[in-house]
């Protein structure tokens, strides 16, 4: 048995060993093996990072955004509760070609994508032979991080430049004053990064905090689920309880020998907060700033030592793209293209 889409993966039988990791009878770790165990190190580090700990994984330090106080001393006291933390959601892996013969690898992955059961879009959709755009001129900072994939080949993962990133957004329960802000933001990210976005309107998909699925052919096509923007509430979404405002991330696929890339993106917002912090002066920069660093989860930048990013664990009251910020989305602008994907 070879070519394993997500269902079969996880009904091999190679026996683990005893470092966790299921080998073959040659000793080979399966890649899959390898990225189921990715999966898990994601899992937990979702979250860790996602701001509410949990007993999925190890404890790492709590992370926080804050929104900015700049409020007049009679709101003072409400604000001190709005210490807004926004956090990562990464997601899993999709271990889609995964076999040695040539059949497996080259054959069979360009006929899943049309089997009636395929979990996957067909190859390349939109992809075109050259990036759409340029990222601009790095700013030279060192101040931003990219997210760590443990056990992968590669310095980063990010979008794959050659096509354009399609995103909609979930209109129910968003603040009034918000209108535009996501657009707003999104505009913001792809000046950074070169890359292309395309808004698709509304959405009627509902958040997916554990496990969204990256292709939904019934809702959006045969392509990559489009990054889903949802103003959500921790009713809907438990890891927007407390301090969390925010939460992003995306899921990331791989064909065999091929860059990892991210696709089917997410952004959950905490309506609820916002709402709150529209209420402050200079509230709806503080909306949109959120909304901002989301997205730079979603494209791959984790949180930051520096105080003076954006995508610091603590915000003083910063609401636009700092220099590491942009040196981070400059990189990740200029990931590889993946056209077989
Ligand atoms: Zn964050």
């Amino acid at each position: 048995m070879g070519v394993l889409d997500r269902e079969w993966s996880r009904k091999d039988d190679v026996p683990p060993s005893s470092s966790g990791l299921r080998r073959s009878s040659s000793g080979r770790v399966p890649q899959w093996a390898l990225e189921e165990a990715l999966n898990e190190q994601l899992r937990a580090y979702a979250a860790v990072t996602g701001g509410k700990r949990t007993d999925r994984g190890p404890r790492r330090r709590r992370r926080r955004f804050a929104a900015s106080r700049r409020s007049s001393a009679s709101r003072r006291s409400s604000a001190s509760k709005l210490r807004v933390r926004t956090g990562a959601l990464i997601a899993l892996v999709i271990a889609l070609y995964l076999s040695p013969s040539v059949f497996e690898r080259e054959i069979f992955p360009d006929v899943l994508p049309h089997l009636p059961w395929s979990n996957v879009p067909p190859r390349g959709v939109e992809a075109a032979d050259a990036p759409l755009g340029t990222p601009p001129p790095s700013t030279g900072s060192s101040n931003y991080t990219l997210f760590d994939y443990p056990g992968l080949k590669q310095d980063f993962v990010a979008y794959d430049p050659c096509r354009p990133i399609h995103y909609v957004v979930r209109p129910d329960f968003a603040p009034a004053g918000t209108d535009g802000i996501v657009q707003e933001a999104v505009a913001e990210v792809a000046a950074a990064t070169g890359l292309t976005f395309v808004f698709d309107g509304p959405s009627a998909e509902a958040p997916s905090p554990e496990d969204r699925d990256p292709y939904q052919p019934a809702l959006y096509g045969e392509r990559w689920a489009p990054v889903l923007i949802t103003w959500s509430s921790p009713e809907e979404v438990p890891d927007l309880a407390g301090p969390t405002a925010g939460l992003g991330g995306s899921e990331i696929a791989q064909r065999p020998d091929k860059p990892v890339v991210l696709v089917a993106g997410q952004v959950m917002l905490d309506a609820p907060a916002m709402t709150q912090i529209l209420e402050f002066d200079g509230g709806r920069d503080h909306v949109k700033a959120i909304v901002i660093h989301e997205l730079g989860h979603v494209l791959g930048l984790d949180h930051v030592d520096n105080p003076n990013q954006l995508m610091h664990e603590e915000n003083n009251g910063r609401t636009t793209l700092a220099d590491g910020d942009l040196a981070g989305l400059a990189t990740l602008g200029a990931g590889p293209c993946v056209p077989e994907l």
